[in-house]
């Protein structure tokens, strides 16, 4: 290993595989190290992720990000194929079902049309046509619902190897330690340090350590809005087994969502709204008997038999000013940037990230997509940009 590179990429969850990725795709002439302190990656947000994919957002610039992935994840196999040697993304394109009671019809109403001006495939629902997208489905208490055909979801493990082993093949070393310090002198980049004492100078960073990335920054003397929040999900194997597939659905104003998974369990999650920031990777059976499960089988009655499977916790790195991401700079240090509080959906923005990152990087300005309304110059000019349609 060198101990000069080019450009230095903090955390190797999907988000910094991409950027380093795409960088070297892109021809970056350079030399590009990930350090990564969790090389199993049990804690990281991704592989402990839901996987969906949807171009169901409020904002334009969320849907345009969400399209380029989806024309990345329908080709993620033979795209990232090294030699014979393909990805498996696993890419379900079974729907989101965004389900409308009398508070959130309207907006998802609203949504529909700049959804639809941009190009997506969705559908305004009427309840008879919920009945024959879901048969099972209890639908007294809803207005309506919006499907999106190619939305789904894959397997984030899958599609972070995918990244990985191409993002190796084309050139990008992996450092597998933790990072301590970031040298910064007349405010630009120097270089970082790890826990181990390795050192390593360079004159770009980019932090993608995820629910880590405040601490990344405060290295740098940037504080970010960032905060790592806990988010569980869970698998439960329903007595009754339905002949058909579920999309993805949201349900109660996003707050919970569920869809079927391998061998028809299901896999469910739902938000608490004022769960405490913290590194709590603990989850909470109760919480499934007594909350989640309860409202899943309300929904659907014939999941009222049902056995748990397993639960876990993840993290969303949580950007707590607006819910999304900050692309960019970051801060007034020259050469630090960062891709960080994509909040629930980083996942599905990490084709576009890591493509939009590359470019501002080696050209100085967007080409794919302008992302420039997530910069984190927004905290200073307050144009916040909220997103509507979050789960
Ligand atoms: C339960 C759950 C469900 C979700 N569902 C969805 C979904 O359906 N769709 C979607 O799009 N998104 C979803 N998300 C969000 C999505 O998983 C994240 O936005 C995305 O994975 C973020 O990727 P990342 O690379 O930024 O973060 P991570 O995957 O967390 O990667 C960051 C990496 O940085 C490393 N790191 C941190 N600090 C250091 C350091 N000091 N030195 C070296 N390495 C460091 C960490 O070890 C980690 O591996 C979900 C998240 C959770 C928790």
């Amino acid at each position: 290993m060198r101990s000069v590179y080019d450009l230095v990429v903090i955390g190797g969850g999907v988000i910094g595989s991409s950027i380093a990725y795409n960088l070297v795709n892109d021809g970056f002439d350079g030399k590009i190290l990930v350090i990564e302190k969790d090389p199993s990656y049990e804690f990281a947000s991704t592989t402990l992720s839901a996987g969906g994919v949807r171009e169901q957002f409020s904002l334009p610039e969320n849907i345009k990000i969400s399209q380029y992935g989806l024309g990345i994840f329908e080709n993620f196999d033979e795209i990232m194929d090294c030699d014979g040697d393909r990805a498996h993304a696993e890419f379900k394109q079974r729907g989101y079902l965004f389900l409308g009671n009398e508070k959130n019809w309207p907006m998802i109403r609203k949504n529909y049309e700049i959804q639809r001006g941009l190009g997506a495939r969705v559908s305004l629902l009427s309840l008879d046509e919920l009945g024959e997208l879901v048969p099972h489905m209890n639908t007294d208490d809803l207005a309506g619902g919006c499907f999106g055909s190619r939305d789904g979801y894959l397997d984030p493990y899958g599609i972070l190897q995918g990244y990985i082993k191409k993002g190796k093949r084309l050139g990008v070393e992996y450092l597998y330690e933790e990072v301590t310090e970031i040298e910064v002198a007349r405010r630009k980049i120097e270089g970082v340090t790890t826990e181990k004492g390795t050192r390593i100078r360079c004159g770009i960073v980019v932090n993608a350590a995820g629910p880590y990335a405040s601490v990344i920054g405060k290295m740098a003397g940037v504080d970010l809005p960032v905060e790592p929040i806990r988010k569980m999900a869970y698998v439960f194997d329903p007595k009754i087994k339905f002949d058909y597939d579920l999309p993805l659905v949201v349900d109660t104003d996003g707050l919970l969502y569920f869809r079927h998974e391998t061998g028809k369990a299901i896999l469910t999650g739902k938000s608490i709204p004022d769960e405490p920031s913290g590194f709590n990777f603990e989850w909470d059976r109760d919480y499934f008997m007594e909350d989640v499960w309860p409202q899943v089988a309300k929904r659907v009655s014939k999941f009222d038999t049902a056995r748990l499977i397993r639960g876990w916790a993840g993290l969303y790195a949580m950007n707590m000013k607006d819910g999304n991401a900050i692309i960019g700079h970051l801060g007034e240090v020259g050469g630090f940037y960062g891709a960080v509080g994509s909040s629930g959906h980083g996942l599905q923005q990490s084709p576009a990230i890591g493509k939009c990152i590359s470019e501002l990087i080696q050209f100085g300005k967007y080409r794919t997509i302008d992302l420039s309304c997530f910069s984190f110059h927004r905290f200073e000019t307050g144009k916040l940009v909220f997103e509507e349609e979050m789960v």
